[in-house]
């Protein structure tokens, strides 16, 4: 089953919210960064949350999550567009961090204290910029608190990855109910409430549970109804040779000529994992472009 995202309202569309199964996209960032369970899971939840954050971007936008902090696995990146395309990046993916039981990784452990970064790319203008401080390094409460202490929307936020006993991503997926201006405390209680006594999320995907039910579970008999279309949602990075050409042409000239010599010079996409090689003729093209920029720059000086 391909992975998407469904959008439904409840009390009176005083309550918004978003379900998410991202399993196979998951799955792939595991695949591709060779991660070991921890920091899939981590890795995993900041997609999950990347996705579900950016369930209101339109044409050409785009959210980023980075986790800047002094745990293990030090930094990870997830990025979401408006075509549902999902890529991320966590720093150190082969550490072994260990689980809390048998069944529980230990997120927190691997992720530490540190802060979320927040980034949307809204098409125009500046992009829009906030940031809090971890407070439980799980993730999930760290964009909760985001969103209450960053842009004032009362959240609640689950994800969750589970991974098999061979190691590998078996689901990932995760929620998220906001408030709308005008919900009451009652309304507030009532979701935490109902929250708290849920089933994880991967228990629910676990025993079948599509977007939709799991939304229809969360909010059920609180008027919840679906609205548009579902998201489809995949792994995609938005890499190619120019680009990472462009990544080159930042190291400078000193850095280029070491590598004129080499015979290929192999880049990596750090988002994908996918290698990108320069043939030598590539790197001096590179290198004349630099030194034309270093010319020009100097004439200014
Ligand atoms: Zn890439």
């Amino acid at each position: 089953m391909k992975d998407y995202l469904v959008r439904g309202i409840a009390f009176q569309g005083l309550v918004r919210a978003v379900a998410v199964d991202l399993t196979n996209t998951v799955y792939e960032a595991q695949k591709r960064h060779d991660s070991m369970p921890t920091a899939t899971a981590a890795l995993g939840r900041l997609m999950v949350a990347a996705a579900a954050m950016g369930s209101t971007l339109k044409d050409k936008q785009k959210i980023t999550l980075l986790i800047r902090s002094n745990g293990p696995l030090e930094t990870i990146i997830a990025e979401c567009n408006c075509q549902g395309e999902i890529r991320g990046y966590v720093k150190n993916p082969h550490l072994i961090i260990p689980p809390l039981t048998d069944t529980k990784l230990n997120v927190a452990a691997g992720v530490g204290q540190g802060m979320l970064y927040v980034t949307k790319d809204l098409g125009f203008g500046e992009p829009y910029r906030g940031s809090v401080e971890l407070i439980s390094g799980e993730i999930a409460l760290d964009i909760a608190q985001y969103y209450v202490v960053s842009e004032q929307i009362p959240t609640l936020f689950a994800a969750g990855v589970l991974i098999g006993n061979e190691g590998r991503v078996k689901h990932a997926g995760g929620y998220l109910v906001q408030l709308l201006p005008g919900a009451t405390d009652e309304i507030i209680d009532i979701l935490e409430k109902k929250i708290e006594k849920a089933l994880s999320v991967t228990a629910l995907l676990s025993s079948g549970y599509t977007p939709e039910k799991i939304l229809a579970y969360i909010l059920g008999n609180s008027n919840f109804q679906l609205i548009g279309d579902k998201t489809q949602l995949r792994f995609q990075c938005t890499c190619n040779k120019q680009y990472l050409g462009q990544v080159l042409q930042t190291l400078g000239s000193s850095e280029l000529k070491t590598l004129v010599d080499q015979e290929t010079t192999e880049v990596c996409c750090q988002f994908c994992n996918e290698t990108y090689s320069f043939s030598q003729d590539d790197i001096m093209e590179i290198l004349k472009e630099i030194l034309k920029n270093e010319e020009t720059s100097n004439e200014k000086d």
